[in-house]
């Protein structure tokens, strides 16, 4: 799918949320035109020959600041993706409460053409033009990781932005996803895939919406199917089939996929994707990945990129739930074949435990405290007077192992992995319960965007617009 339908999809889903509302056509106008869309060529000399490289940064909405958006290395990004991934970051934002508006950044890249040392430097001179020009900051523009970066990358903006401004206190809030040791966050690598994973949970306590989809039971034996096993695709895997019993039956990635309706081991597999830079050679592996799309299964799991679920394979599509831990996994027309037969867990929600995570962490930087600090010891020693209590007013002394365990004060990623259930706990009930309260919202999607378009609206309209 071309960046410019991918916006449309994006855009019409608005529109279709925006007459359900009855939204004023100058308010809807406002909120769905990005406010801004920069554009940057610049030079990196490499191996003595100079590259000339392009980068975007859009700003969707400011109705809350700072906006905030992952920077994606892709050679297939151009302007029309990166306005639509920001116009996903307003709405996601607003949809699950995080006080941010959208944004979204890009540079055309292949990083796998590139060193370490080579991706450095073309890096750091991207994030030079973009703090330059306040588009990194960290009272105004907050980038993290997106498709094709990491860590890595956010270290390196980090520490441009603290060089060119070594006075601003609160520097290292300018970026989140930073590794623990740069003031990043425990849990922030895995958030979205364990967002992704609480979003199917919270789907699973909710009786109606599983009748819909034709599903019984818990999620534990339950099949599924997962697209892309980079960031998201991996930690949604590893935690659905390890944690919660789910049973993994087919992986799909760039060269192929592996199909194994016992499950599949998602450590092992990704061991070898990263010794042999794909999936060719494991268990089960086939050429035509794509087919396992249509395969039977209970959950599918696009988590790789844009537009693959479309009107040529919709159909085919056998999944009784699709959980978009993607952006954009699925084309607006694919969608209308689709959303009557089977629940759509939307991407503005199922993929937001990136950007709540890393709301946790840019509150983190501007506290310069880790979170549990204060309180963890407090908590341990309440606990255990009433453990004490209880074994006195019992006559009995409590197994030491379960004593322990209940002795443990909530510690940064028992905090970080709270918040965000919570979080995607609170957006599915409110979407779930909008979806059902009206005949107006066929679905999930149009109930999130409703949601969230009502938020930006009253926003705008405080400030007086
Ligand atoms: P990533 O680069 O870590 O992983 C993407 C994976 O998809 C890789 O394993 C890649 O090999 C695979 N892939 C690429 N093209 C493919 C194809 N044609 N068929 C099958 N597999 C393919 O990226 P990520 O960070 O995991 O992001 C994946 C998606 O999730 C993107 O749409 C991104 O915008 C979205 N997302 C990511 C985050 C985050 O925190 N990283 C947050 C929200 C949304």
């Amino acid at each position: 799918m071309s960046g410019k339908e991918f916006l449309d999809s994006v855009d019409k889903v608005f529109d279709n949320a925006a007459s359900v509302l009855n939204l004023s056509e100058q308010v809807a106008h406002q909120i769905k035109s990005p406010n801004s869309t920069y554009k940057l060529n610049f030079g990196v000399r490499i191996k003595n020959k100079m590259f000339t490289f392009t980068g975007f940064r859009c700003v969707h909405s400011e109705h809350l600041e700072p906006v905030k958006g992952g920077i994606r290395y892709a050679i297939h990004a151009d302007q029309s993706e990166v306005e639509a991934l920001a116009a996903l970051m307003s709405y996601k934002c607003a949809l699950v409460d995080i006080p941010f508006g959208g944004s979204k950044g890009a540079l055309i890249i292949d990083p796998k053409k590139f060193n370490p040392n080579e991706l450095e430097k073309i890096t750091r001179r991207f994030a030079q033009e973009l703090i330059k020009r306040d588009l990194i900051n960290p009272s105004q523009n907050v980038p993290a990781p997106d498709m094709g970066t990491g860590e890595r990358e956010m270290a390196w903006i980090a520490d441009e932005y603290r060089k060119l401004n070594p006075i601003d206190i609160n520097g290292f809030a300018c970026v989140t996803g930073k590794p623990v040791n740069k003031h990043g966050i425990r849990g922030r690598v895995e958030a979205t895939g364990r967002g992704v994973q609480y979003a199917i949970k919270e789907f699973f306590r909710h009786e109606r919406d599983k009748k819909i989809a034709n599903i019984q039971g818990g999620l534990e034996g339950k099949t599924i199917i997962v697209q892309g096993l980079g960031n998201v695709g991996y930690h949604a895997a590893k935690f659905l089939s390890k944690e919660d019993g789910a049973i993994i039956i087919a992986v799909i990635e760039r060269d192929g996929g592996i199909f194994n309706n016992k499950g599949i081991e998602i450590d092992s597999l990704k061991k070898h994707i990263s010794r042999t830079g794909g999936v060719k050679g494991y268990k089960g592996y086939t050429k035509n990945g794509n087919d396992l799309l249509k395969e039977k299964c209970d959950l599918l799991i696009p988590a790789a990129l844009e537009g693959v679920i479309n009107i040529g394979n919709a159909r085919d599509i056998k999944a009784k739930v699709i959980v978009e831990a993607a952006n954009g996994p699925i084309t607006f027309g694919a969608d209308k074949i689709l959303r009557s037969k089977k629940v759509i867990i939307p991407d503005l929600y199922a993929n937001a435990g990136g950007v709540t995570v890393s709301y946790f962490e840019w509150v983190k930087n501007l506290a310069r405290i880790r979170f549990g600090r204060l309180h963890k010891r407090e908590e341990e020693n309440k606990i255990e007077k009433l453990l004490i209590a209880l074994e006195k007013m019992t006559n009995t002394s409590l197994n030491h192992s379960y004593k322990k365990s209940l002795l443990k004060g909530s510690d940064e990623i028992d905090l970080v992995r709270s918040g965000l259930d919570d979080t995607m706990r609170h957006a599915y009930i409110d979407m779930s319960y909008k979806w059902h309260s009206t005949k107006k919202i066929p679905d999930l999607r149009t109930s999130a965007m409703c949601i969230a378009l009502k938020k930006i609206a009253l926003s705008y309209e405080t400030l007086g617009m």
